[in-house]
């Protein structure tokens, strides 16, 4: 058994755009197995391991807000929308033989437990996986600010944000942009200024005053989450 002292601890933010494959909405379920596989064998290897995980692949607030409806409403639906993938991550966790425990900021007894951040420390102390639902319950949020204050409220050392089809942050965009610069390492202002898209300016700034770095990479490549988790230099690394 690894010495419980000794482990690392990490906050994953799984885009929901990630589980919906090629399909771009709903979940995959071969996607999610894929996920799954990952975080299970960095978690066998003694790392503990909390997650975020988005809703844009059912609902996102400010676009169901676009096409007129109320936006605190619209943003309570994104929020649902993230427990389903919460979930389907939890089902795949299962099936690797990881045990998980979902936490929701809005309580719904039947599927999962409230978000108790003291009791999301011992269950990842237990070796168990942390899935944390339903954003930080609070409309205008995201789930990358939810996916900074849960890693601050857990101590974890450090945000692991996947990205899907993008390894690391970019000058510009790399699909429309044949000359888009990665970058190794940036600052959080920098981010900031420059419009870069690691996550929301809530997130980072979030981040930049508690010091907490933000590592930006590839999610779904094979071994990916685990090289993040040893610090290789695969993606992009925003801190001070
Ligand atoms: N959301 C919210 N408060 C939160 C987290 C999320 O209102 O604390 C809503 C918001 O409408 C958002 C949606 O849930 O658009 C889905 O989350 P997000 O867009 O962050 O998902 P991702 O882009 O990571 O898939």
């Amino acid at each position: 058994d690894t010495d419980k002292d000794s482990r690392r601890r990490f906050l994953l933010k799984l885009s929901g755009e990630a589980f919906a494959g090629g399909g771009g909405l709903g979940v995959d379920p071969d996607i999610v197995h894929k996920m799954a596989r990952e975080i299970a064998s960095v978690v066998r290897e003694g790392t503990e391991l909390a997650v975020v995980i988005g809703g844009g692949n059912f609902f996102r607030g400010s676009e169901l807000q676009q096409r007129g409806m109320d936006r605190a409403r619209s943003d309570y639906m994104g929020m649902l929308g993230t427990v389903m993938n919460c979930l389907a991550l939890q089902d795949f966790l299962e099936k690797e033989g990881i045990d998980s425990r979902v936490q929701t900021a809005i309580t719904m007894g039947q599927v999962a437990e409230p978000y108790i951040p003291l009791r999301a420390i011992r269950h990842l102390e237990k070796g168990r996986v942390v899935i944390f639902g339903a954003g930080m319950g609070m409309p205008y949020f995201s789930t990358d600010t939810t996916a900074a204050q849960r890693a601050l409220e857990i101590n974890a050392e450090a945000l692991l944000m996947g990205k899907n089809g993008v390894d690391g942050v970019y000058d510009a965009d790399p699909a429309k942009n044949p000359d888009a610069v990665k970058f190794d390492a940036l600052e959080y202002g920098e981010v900031i200024t420059r419009d870069l898209k690691v996550a929301d300016a809530t997130a980072i700034t979030l981040c930049r005053d508690n010091a907490l770095p933000i590592y930006v990479f590839e999610l779904l490549a094979e071994g990916n989450i685990g090289r993040a988790v040893k610090g290789e230099k695969i993606g992009t690394l925003v801190s001070s």
